[in-house]
């Protein structure tokens, strides 16, 4: 076994948003910072949301007023941050005659919009179903509706992409790592971390953050042999994808007469997402899938809207995520509270152990920051926040300028169809370039795996963004999954596993 004594000032346990934020944001302040994820990034809750940056409309019902403001306020950092990723998204609820009275959604959509301090999203408005096209989808009982602003993220590329700034900021970051176990000896904490191939290295840091998601218990009690500092509450949560509903390009905010909400969502041009359901979950978050009871609940409600009724034949696919939430002992799994909370445990000289519970997409941002203030109170200062005016990788233009990014790249890479210069700018931002290199032709692009997906792409995300399986490329860092063949996905997997195969031979020579 090598043992290897290499020193950081943070070790982090996870690679979700959660981690991965902490990491970007702590190795932005100069600090040595490890992450270790036992899979691939975003493998788990951060790439099975809804994928909404919103201030959560619902959450008023519940008072969370303080979730509610940070996270309203986040919309437009978030999206000026990342406009490449992330960007404005109307949504239309329309009025039910036997749900919530028209007075009260009102005047929750007046606080929606004047809590968060908003600039660039526009304000809340009515509609008249019978004149707008969004109503020319719903039953001829909508005839009335609200519309306001949130944002959409690709989820699961925000967390790459705050990796991918992290490690240029100095992390060490390794997917596919366990931490198998740690322990406190001399004030330091002590890693065993274990990869894919069972090669097991130790690594010592001045303080670890517990950002294991879902398994944030079992890890600190398994993994650490200590007393779980709070408990936590797994809510699954999933989504079934359908061929594209409506012909326009807002989402729709469905409510449902058990007071939950359900969207149904424009998705990947030619589909439309629909979710989410929230129950109590037991057992490996790993195994999570939907249930038969889920897909008809999800069926139900939307059914109860669009003229069209759909069925379970319809479904395209679906997916699952197990919410790590705080136990605040909420009786009912949608009304458990989704901010988050943070438990520092350690004192006098012991290292310090910070547990993350629950939080949102969202509010990641302010997660780190609030993280790095409360390790501050045993590790002395820690420099100052800096990511609220920071871009992420790619993310280096206006907050709607993507289109002008798309008929750049169209004009300087006159090869490619817009289709595809789109796909790569909502992908990878300025840094789509980087991608192209200097690609005279789709030949140059090298080989085709199907869909618009060329050599140089699974390179690129190979390389660059820890890439190593075919459910890494098409699920994750794109949705290709939704356009190539499980033939085409199995020959991806194929030539990627020859290529890390080659490139591991090489570097043992
Ligand atoms: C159905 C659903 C819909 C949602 N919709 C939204 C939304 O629209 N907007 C929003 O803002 N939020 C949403 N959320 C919430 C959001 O997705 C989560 O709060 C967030 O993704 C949690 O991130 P995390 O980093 O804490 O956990 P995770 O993403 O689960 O990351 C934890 C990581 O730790 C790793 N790990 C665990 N143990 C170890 C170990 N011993 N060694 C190494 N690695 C380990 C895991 O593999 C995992 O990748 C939704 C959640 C769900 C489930």
């Amino acid at each position: 076994m090598a043992e290897d004594q290499r020193s950081y000032d943070i070790a982090i346990v996870g690679g979700g948003i959660n981690g991965c934020g902490i990491a970007r944001d702590a190795a932005g302040r100069g600090l040595a910072v490890f992450l270790c994820e036992q899979n691939d990034l975003a493998s788990a809750t951060s790439s099975a949301s809804t994928k909404l940056i919103h201030g959560g409309l619902r959450y008023l019902e519940y008072y969370e007023f303080r979730l509610v403001r940070e996270a309203l306020q986040e919309r437009e950092v978030l999206l000026r941050m990342a406009p490449h990723i992330i960007w404005p998204l109307r949504f239309v609820l329309p009025h039910h005659r036997g749900l919530r009275p028209a007075w009260l959604i009102r005047l929750g959509l007046f606080l929606y919009d004047h809590l968060g301090g908003r600039k660039l999203l526009p304000a809340t408005r009515s509609l008249n179903l019978r004149q707008d096209i969004a109503g020319t989808a719903l039953k001829d009982a909508y005839t009335r509706a609200f519309e306001y602003s949130d944002c959409w993220v690709q989820d699961s590329r925000l967390v790459v992409l705050n990796a991918l700034d992290a490690r240029e900021k100095g992390a060490d970051l390794r997917t596919r790592t366990r931490c198998t176990k740690a322990r406190r000896e001399d004030g330091l904490w002590v890693l065993s971390i274990e990869d894919e191939n069972g090669n097991c290295e130790t690594i010592r840091a001045r303080a670890l953050v517990n950002a294991a998601g879902p398994w944030v218990t079992e890890f600190l009690t398994k993994g650490l042999g200590l007393n779980a500092a709070a408990k936590v509450r797994m809510v699954k949560g999933s989504h079934i994808i359908l061929p594209r509903l409506f012909e326009h390009d807002r989402a729709y905010i469905f409510q449902n007469s058990d007071n939950r909400i359900v969207f149904a969502i424009p998705y990947e041009q030619d589909f439309t997402l629909i979710g989410t359901t929230d129950e109590d979950f037991e057992g490996d978050p790993a195994t999570a899938e939907i249930s038969r009871k889920e897909i008809g609940y999800l069926i139900d409600a939307v059914n109860g809207y669009f003229k069209t009724e759909i069925s379970a034949e319809d479904v395209v696919t679906t997916y699952a995520g197990v919410r790590p939430l705080y136990d605040d002992g909420a009786s009912a799994a949608q009304s458990a509270t989704r901010d988050y909370v943070l438990k520092l445990q350690g004192t006098g000289n012991e290292a310090p152990l910070l547990n993350i519970f629950g939080g949102k997409i969202t509010t990641y941002r302010r997660l780190a920051e609030a993280a790095l203030e409360k390790l501050e109170a045993s590790l002395g200062t820690l420099g100052q926040p800096w990511t609220k005016e920071s871009h992420l990788p790619g993310g280096d233009f206006s907050w709607d300028g993507a289109e002008q990014l798309a008929s750049d790249l169209c004009r300087d890479f006159p090869f490619l169809e817009r289709k595809l210069a789109q796909r790569l700018v909502r992908a990878y931002g300025t840094r789509a370039r980087d991608l192209l290199g200097k690609a005279r032709s789709l030949q140059d692009l090298g080989q085709h795996f199907g869909a618009d997906l060329y050599e140089a792409e699974v390179v690129y995300l190979m390389d660059r963004e820890w890439a190593c399986s075919a459910r890494d490329v098409v699920w994750r860092r794109s949705k290709l999954v939704l356009r190539m063949t499980r033939e085409e996905q199995a020959a991806l997997d194929d030539w990627m596993s020859r290529r890390r195969a080659t490139s591991r031979g090489d570097a043992a020579e």
